[in-house]
């Protein structure tokens, strides 16, 4: 019986553990430059922000001026110097940002996990992938060979169990390379490197380590952690585990955002709200954001929050918790409609309001309480979209509710 979690494709790599590839293009600004221009590659030659600007510095170089020891963001005075033939080249970003569209493509064919980590470098996760196209290094060379026949560019792949052990493999060896960080070599090809080499070891988190006698990233993975968090706290912690190979961040696909925590909105009113519908128009009108914005982010919410600011400033908070998660503006609006009533005395003037909502849930359809009134709740849910679809066509102002108010938001 086939059994994804325990593919013997990986050697190396456990039953359960991911494949994650993080593919890097060679000297990528350098070899777009050279897809039009193929003598490009048979000289030294750098990409430059503007070449006849002596003050410009170098952007990418290719192999051949990689052997006169030409440097990223080293000026093009002192690149000359080294070289006094090396070919400048001005940078055509637009080219850039469509050739990794293109790159990309070839990437989302194996795998929807797909983060791209910068222009030139992508992480995928392949681990669903393989029953289909093969293990981690079969996928990666592949992917070298695509890039280098359909784009014209050559990339270097690490496979790995975790992404910063990808990110590290596809640095160990270029170009067009593929280099396999698992679990029987990780100590043997990683942990002999400069603690520098780590991802997202800077200068001064390097410094610091050195001072204390690390100076590999296998001294990292052996440290005693109580020194480490003595002094680098949390952040010493979270760059053994990546040292030992325990980094169980996610490969987050393209136009991924974070989940909010949490939605608000206020209004500053130019005068003070006294009049109960003045109030009540505030409401809506701050309410109908909210659940605007909760519904272009499909999200569902559990608990209604507003803040109250009196002609003092002082400011009042109250929230109440909801029989149901909801995103709709209506359900929001009548919360803290609610809240306010039982919160606030009659004609206290109100210089500003806030709703919030938290308690935020990607599914609100499964937590819907038994005793939610199906049908009232359906007739708003088609209101919302209904106001939601209008907007779109025609703009933000297409639909207001209630009375207008003069704000300042
Ligand atoms: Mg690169």
């Amino acid at each position: 019986m086939w059994r994804p979690e325990s593919s013997p494709l990986d050697p190396g790599f456990l039953p359960g553990d991911r494949v994650i590839l993080h593919a890097d293009c060679n000297s990528y600004f350098a070899s777009v430059e050279s897809i039009d221009h193929p003598e490009y590659k048979l000289v030294p030659m750098a990409v430059c922000g503007d070449p006849e600007l002596r003050h410009g510095i170098i952007l990418a170089k290719n192999e051949l001026a990689k052997a006169y020891h030409i440097q990223t963001a080293e000026t093009i005075y002192s690149a000359k110097k080294k070289c006094p033939d090396l070919l400048l080249v001005s940078a055509h970003h637009e080219k850039y940002v469509a050739v990794c569209e293109r790159i990309n493509a070839i990437y989302e064919g194996y795998t929807d996990l797909v983060e791209r980590f910068s222009i030139d470098e992508s992480f995928l996760d392949v681990t669903g992938s393989r029953h289909l196209f093969g293990a981690g290094r079969q996928i990666a060379d592949e992917l070298r060979r695509r890039v280098r026949e359909e784009i014209g560019v050559t990339i270097s792949v690490g496979v790995s169990f975790n992404k910063t052990f990808a990110k590290m493999g596809s640095d160990y060896k270029k170009p067009d390379a593929t280099t396999v960080i698992s679990r029987d070599n990780y100590r043997e090809l990683l942990w002999p490197l400069p603690i520098g080499e780590l991802l997202f070891v800077g200068k001064s988190v390097a410094a610091v380590l050195r001072d204390h006698g690390i100076l590999t990233i296998g001294d990292l993975a052996e440290a005693a952690p109580r020194s480490l968090s003595a002094f680098l706290g949390k952040m010493g912690l979270h760059l053994q585990r990546s040292a030992r190979g325990e980094d169980l961040s996610p490969v987050l696909p393209t136009g991924y955002e974070e989940q909010p925590k949490s939605i608000s909105h206020n209004v500053t009113f130019d005068h003070d709200l006294v009049d109960p519908s003045e109030i009540m128009a505030g409401l809506t009108l701050i309410s109908d954001h909210v659940g605007t914005r909760l519904r272009r982010k499909k999200l569902f919410a559990s608990v209604v929050q507003i803040q109250i600011k009196d002609t003092s400033l002082k400011v009042t908070n109250r929230q109440k918790k909801l029989d149901e998660y909801t995103c709709s503006t209506r359900l929001i609006r009548d919360t803290a409609v609610n809240l306010l009533r039982e919160n606030w005395p009659v004609g206290k003037p109100i210089r500003m309001l806030s709703v919030g909502v938290t308690g935020l849930s990607l599914d609100g359809a499964q937590q819907l309480s038994m005793f939610t009134d199906t049908a009232a709740a359906d007739r708003a849910r088609r209101l919302d979209d209904a106001v939601d679809s209008i907007r779109s066509k025609f703009g933000k102002e297409a639909v207001r509710f209630g009375r207008n108010l003069n704000r300042n938001e």
